[in-house]
């Protein structure tokens, strides 16, 4: 196994993720096979219980992991399926060197953190790194391993100790380290400055790793007397300092590594020159050139909770991004915080409501995303309820499932205070409840998580036909509510049509409403698996049916 490490330095946000996914799909490109960890020094033992707000997604695994949106990048960029395992926190390394202490595994021993957190560290990406990935048998070739933070944060120590015993023990040979760090450009001059970079190596430099190779980040590209400088002062050859400038979308990263050989300088690190062909990236050239020229847009309206940071729904909006691709558009994104459109807004903010209902009006479909928490809920059912009566396009995912039973239970059925448990304990109607798979005392990690089967009811109906499959669809989940099973037939009689169950028949799937051109709810999150190439179904068909191609398709 070779491992490539990306760290970075200087500030965070730098896009780390996006460079150690575009350096896995260059040497993909060299026909390795690559596998990828994501290691994050913060105590949660993962993502499932943080704010998408401060954090942004969580990203959900086919084998339930909640981790953070890098992992997301990962699948997506090397179409690979990962394991919650590929995610590394404190939180996880801390609790299994704790239960192993209580176990009395290290009876007689004073257990710190040299050495037994950092050999668990090292353990845990040595064992890994050697899971194969999507059904081959082999371990993979690579290991691209991100550490999250900026290097010097006290959280990441023992991390970078641990690194810097696994490059030793591996040897030369296998161990190759990138650095990412950022050039910024100071005052009217505009000279491209080297001195947080030559900082944060030597910084490194330190703790006792050093870089094979830098990638900078710019706002333009380096200039060649900025590489000389940065090459002599950090002591790295001037072939192995890289660099990305900004770029009109992030596709074009894996192709700005290549053109500047940054497989070779890995390669050559790994001494895995002979084992690799030249890469091939003309469909990700095709891609980024595509999406550099597209000249129409679509208006999707989304409608959420979290829309102040657009991070907290990364995959949804690139699942957007996939399917507009796909049918040769621009996804033009609206967002609307749910909030802004409740009536109590018209009184308290009158100027943001009105913008909210004018975007919404202005839409070609209308989007409701996954979410906890009551905030927004009537708004959101609003926006159902317009999409409903209007037969604009919908897509409802888990929350927004929920929400459109409940719109559908008050407005069709006359259930006026129908809803959720989630939201009303008392609610005369519980048109939604808590049916969890784990523990209903916990909240960290008790919910319905990872694939599960959704078994198409009739093949007869929109999803299945989109999903290319009469049978089933596996799919990821995260959530704890659902639809009662006791309103099945009271909201299958006014019009709603549950199209796909779990296997048990219990749990609703998917729901459909015939007499409009595209009303689907989803109680899994379809996101997830949406790849560049290989857009989700129920997205294709959602801006299909916004450019009224959904019938010709
Ligand atoms: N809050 C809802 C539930 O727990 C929906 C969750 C979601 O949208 N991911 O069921």
């Amino acid at each position: 196994m070779k491992y490539v490490l990306v760290t970075g330095g200087v500030v965070s946000g730098l896009g780390k993720g996006v460079t150690a996914s575009s350096i896995g799909v260059v040497l993909k490109a060299c026909g390795l096979r690559v596998t990828s960890i994501k290691i994050d020094p913060y105590l949660n033992t993962d993502a499932g219980t943080m704010s998408p707000f401060e954090h942004g997604e969580v990203f959900v695994l086919d084998d339930g992991g909640e981790v953070d949106l890098d992992l997301g990048n990962y699948e997506r960029f090397l179409d690979v399926t990962l394991t919650k395992d590929n995610n590394i926190t404190t939180g996880k390394i801390f609790q299994s060197v704790i239960e192993k202490e209580r176990k009395g595994d290290y009876l007689g021993k004073t257990v710190q953190v040299v050495p037994h957190i950092t050999d668990a560290i090292k353990n845990w990406i040595v064992s890994v790194s050697q899971i194969p990935v999507d059904g081959a048998e082999d371990p993979a070739d690579v290991c691209v391993i991100e550490l999250g933070g900026t290097v010097g944060d006290i959280e990441s120590m023992p991390f970078i100790e641990a690194l810097r015993q696994l490059s030793f023990s591996v040897g030369q040979d296998h161990f190759c380290l990138i650095h990412v760090s950022l050039i910024p450009v100071l005052g009217v001059v505009g000279e491209q400055k080297t001195k947080p970079t030559q900082h944060s190596v030597r910084e490194l430099r330190a703790l006792g790793l050093t870089p094979h190779l830098l990638a900078c980040r710019s706002a333009q590209p380096l200039l060649q007397s900025t590489k000389e400088k940065l090459s002599q002062f950090c002591h790295v050859p001037e072939a192995n300092i890289l660099n990305i400038h900004d770029v009109p979308n992030i596709w074009h990263v894996p192709l700005l590594l290549m053109n500047q050989n940054a497989h070779h300088a890995i390669l050559k690190q790994l001494n895995l020159v002979s084992a690799a062909m030249p890469p091939d990236l003309r469909d990700w050239t095709e891609m980024a050139e595509t999406y550099d020229n597209l000249k129409n847009s679509v208006r999707i309206a989304l409608v959420g909770k979290y829309v102040g940071l657009t991070d907290s729904y990364l995959s949804v909006v690139k699942a957007l991004l996939h399917a507009c691709i796909a049918c040769s558009l621009k996804p033009s994104i609206d967002w609307v915080a749910a909030s802004d459109l409740e009536d109590e807004s018209a009184k308290l903010t009158p100027e943001a409501h009105a913008v909210a209902w004018d975007t919404l009006r202005n839409a070609s479909c209308v989007l409701v995303p996954g979410g906890f928490g009551d905030r927004g809920v009537s708004g959101m059912i609003l926006a159902a309820k317009y999409a409903r009566e209007n037969k604009i396009p919908y897509l409802g995912i888990c929350l927004g499932m929920q929400i459109s039973v409940i719109e559908f239970a008050r407005s069709v059925l006359g259930l006026e205070g129908a809803n959720s448990m989630e939201f009303d304990q008392e609610t005369p109607d519980p048109v939604v409840i808590f049916m969890p798979e784990g523990s209903r005392t916990h909240m960290g990690s008790t919910m319905r998580l990872g694939s599960r089967r959704t078994l198409f009811q009739t093949s007869d109906c929109i999803a299945a036909k989109l999903y290319d499959n009469p049978q089933h669809v596996d799919e990821r989940h995260r959530h704890r509510y659902e639809v009662n099973p006791e309103f099945i037939e009271a909201l299958e009689n006014g019009g709603l049509k549950f199209v796909g169950k779990d296997e048990t028949g219990k749990r609703m799937e998917i729901l459909e409403l015939p007499s409009h051109p595209y009303y689907v709810g989803v109680q899994f999150h379809p996101e997830f698996k949406s790849r560049p190439r290989r857009p989700s179904a129920l997205f294709l068909g959602l801006i299909l049916a916004a450019t009224g191609q959904l019938e010709e398709h």
